[in-house]
């Protein structure tokens, strides 16, 4: 499946004399995230080939993969199960918009601990899951994997040959690890993490294929979920700007950089760059109500 790339006009950008483009990979489903889509894709495959029914998951509140594979499995005909890391919204699921999202796609969910979350990878506690819930296919807290890999490694496209750079938003690293090993020899790829962490460098790596890539670390806000007035703004205008809607978490965090490293003169003139545009829409109801409680200034929708 191939989105179309968007041209950015801005008087920045002609000053500097480079140009940018978006991949609306937000544009393949109006509520799972473009690169969840791209994820899932060979996962579900894989579980339909396994002859497995359930796919089970985990997430926070605010997750986009668990409103995708609720969404995704809802579509495909497989039962779901979120694991979802808060006991706290155990009875209060109802005003979260992701959860409620899921909930309305059929998902079910198991409410566990902060600290019983942690050990989402270990045996025992799949051990445990599998014993209460029957068998399942699992997919990874945010679908990174090497099937998920696979599907992000057709989001660029042959028509997509002309640029220098590839931006892409980094969660777990999954996107841009299939971006990277999609790419011309010739291009290079910048990933700017959502989250604060040194470990995403490693993680990367465990599936990057070359390493013309760099990760640029300071385009954050404070770390994951977390939104300044600042932020809020610059997704607003560029809205009114473009027309495009950007999600608080990934995408508006990303072209935030790219706007400062284009001020910054990081890129050459004559430099193309294309920013992938991974979705993350189903999100803004939710942080928007986060906004209105700690006062902070709210996302257009
Ligand atoms: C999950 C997500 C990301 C991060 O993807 P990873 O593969 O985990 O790095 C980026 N953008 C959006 C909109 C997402 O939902």
């Amino acid at each position: 499946m191939k989105t179309p790339n968007q041209k950015i006009e801005s008087p920045l950008l002609d000053e500097k004399e480079v140009t940018l483009y978006i991949k609306r990979e937000d544009t393949i489903h109006p509520l799972i995230s473009g690169n969840k889509y791209r994820k899932l894709k060979y996962n579900l495959l894989e579980a339909q080939n396994q002859g497995l029914t359930t796919l089970l998951t985990f997430g926070g509140a605010f997750s986009n993969h668990i409103a995708a594979v609720a969404c995704a499995g809802h579509e495909q005909g497989f039962k779901t199960l979120g694991v979802i890391r808060g006991e706290e919204l155990e009875g209060n699921w109802q005003n979260n918009p992701t959860l409620q999202l899921a909930h309305d796609h059929g998902m079910q969910f198991h409410f566990v601990s902060r600290s019983e979350y942690r050990h989402k990878t270990h045996a025992d506690f799949l051990q445990q899951l599998k014993k209460t819930f029957g068998e399942f296919y699992l997919l990874p807290e945010g679908g990174t994997n090497k099937l998920a890999v696979k599907g992000c490694a057709e989001i660029l496209t042959e028509d997509d040959a002309s640029f220098d750079y590839i931006c892409s938003s980094v969660g777990t690293g999954g996107t841009v690890a299939g971006i990277i090993n999609s790419t011309q020899a010739y291009q290079s790829v910048l990933g700017f993490p959502a989250l604060k962490g040194d470990f995403l460098k490693v993680d990367i790596s465990t599936f990057a294929q070359n390493e013309r890539w760099q990760l640029i670390t300071d385009y954050h806000f404070g770390g994951y979920a977390k939104v300044t007035p600042e932020l809020v703004q610059f997704i607003n205008d560029f809205k009114k700007g473009t027309g495009i809607p950007l999600d608080p978490i990934y995408t508006g965090k990303l072209v935030f950089g790219i706007f400062e490293l284009v001020k910054q003169d990081f890129f050459p003139k004559g430099t193309q760059i294309l920013a992938i545009h991974t979705g993350g829409l189903q999100g803004i109801k939710g942080m928007n109500q986060v906004l209105e409680q700690k006062k902070i200034p709210l996302l257009d929708v």
